[in-house]
């Protein structure tokens, strides 16, 4: 891509906020709003106009979704009988529009994937997308379809033969990688809290492909209780060496961010400044292994007030090239609009949380419990893609 300036997309339509499950369930649409209100407020959006997405059709969905699957979606609202496939579950509760709802969320990655694959940008991203632990044949962990399957299925039918898909959220891309598990044309790596510790306990290192497609798909578990700095560490040993070695055409990551130590639904110890280098090293792996093509979604995040609009802030900002100094204040005008729904939160006055998330680098040793994992991990997974798992420079 040379030295000219990215080109990017942002995804938004006010209509996606109506994937919302309801009454006290922990994904709150509200994230999603506040995000976008605190990007207009610090002028991360000045002269964007967002892409306004339409509903993927079925032909989309039965890409990553069984047609009997898609049919109890659509008639679950209606139905006075359980319609099974995971769906009216205290996780995954029936709610009106859940066909329309869903569908959107997907049309709005799909969007971006066309966006990419016809050249009109480099990067999009899909705050409302990364509904990674959809499975083909039913609902799980709030997910109904998995848009991160149908937009990476969808480039493979449309001129990309190398996908790389790379998933930070705190749980296992479960769905995602169980969609391309035999699939030797797609690379899925996962950094998740360690599954013995968290649903939906998989992510094991030992969960390295099918047959034919062994070391396409790479699991990094972490200890509950990992810091900015070892999970950046585990980040940096493992996934630039896979990406070098598997040359993606395009990078789609799933950019979840209850990773954050407030989130209440898990344990990592991760900061927004964490997240911040996060989204810049993606940036960076897209621009350096993926002809700078560089699809992000959102994800999980459940510290709706202090955590996802500062982090998906940053995230937007990011693919946008407008990254924001984590000493930035933020803004009176998005404080005084939350404080509306909220009274009494205790919000956040700066776009950083004051961690330093600088580390060092793996180098070969076993000095923490995450060089555990790293060791582990490039034991299994780098011989199969021609890397030496014991020699720090791979
Ligand atoms: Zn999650």
């Amino acid at each position: 891509m040379g030295d000219r300036a990215a080109t990017a997309s942002v995804v938004w339509d006010s209509a996606l906020l109506g994937y919302d499950l309801g009454g006290d369930h922990p994904f709150n649409p509200i994230r999603l709003e506040l995000t976008m209100r605190l990007a207009r407020a610090l002028g991360v959006l000045d002269g964007v106009d967002p892409l306004a997405p339409e509903a993927a059709g079925d032909d989309d969905l039965a890409r990553a979704h069984e047609v009997s699957y898609v049919a109890a979606v659509r008639e679950a609202p209606m139905a006075s009988w359980d319609v099974g496939h995971g769906l009216g579950t205290a996780d995954n509760p029936v709610f009106d529009q859940m066909h329309a709802a869903s569908a959107l969320v997907v049309g709005g990655t799909l969007a971006a994937a066309r966006r990419i694959a016809s050249g009109e940008v480099d990067r999009a991203v899909s705050i409302a997308g990364g509904l990674h632990h959809a499975m083909r044949d039913h609902a799980a962990g709030f997910c109904v379809y998995n848009d991160c399957a149908v937009a990476i299925s969808w480039l493979l039918d449309n001129g990309f033969d190398r996908v790389a898909y790379l998933d930070v959220d705190v749980h296992h891309g479960d769905g995602v990688q169980a969609a391309f598990y035999d699939d030797p044309r797609v690379l899925t790596v996962s950094l998740h809290q360690h599954p013995a510790t968290l649903w939906p306990g998989t992510g094991f290192v030992t969960e390295l492909g099918g047959r034919g497609a062994q070391g396409t798909s790479v699991n990094v578990p972490l200890p509950p209780g990992t810091r900015d700095p070892a999970w950046l560490r585990a980040f940096h040993a493992t996934v630039p060496a896979l990406l070098a070695a598997f040359q993606p055409q395009v990078l789609v990551t799933q950019c979840g961010v209850d990773t954050h130590e407030e989130d209440p639904l898990a344990d990592l110890s991760l900061s927004v400044d964490g997240h911040r280098e996060t989204y810049r090293a993606l940036r960076d792996l897209a621009t350096r292994y993926a002809g700078g093509k560089w699809l992000a979604t959102g994800g999980g995040g459940y510290q709706l007030l202090r955590v996802v609009p500062r982090s998906w802030t940053h995230l937007i900002a990011t693919v946008l090239d407008r990254d924001v100094p984590v000493e930035t204040l933020v803004p009176a005008e998005w404080t005084a609009a939350v404080r509306t729904v909220a009274p009494n939160a205790t919000l956040p006055v700066a776009m950083g949380d004051g961690r330093d998330p600088s580390f060092e680098p793996w180098g070969g040793g076993l000095d923490e419990a995450v060089d555990t994992v790293v060791r582990d991990v490039r034991r299994a997974v780098f011989p199969l893609h021609g890397l030496d798992p014991d020699d720090p420079r791979d």
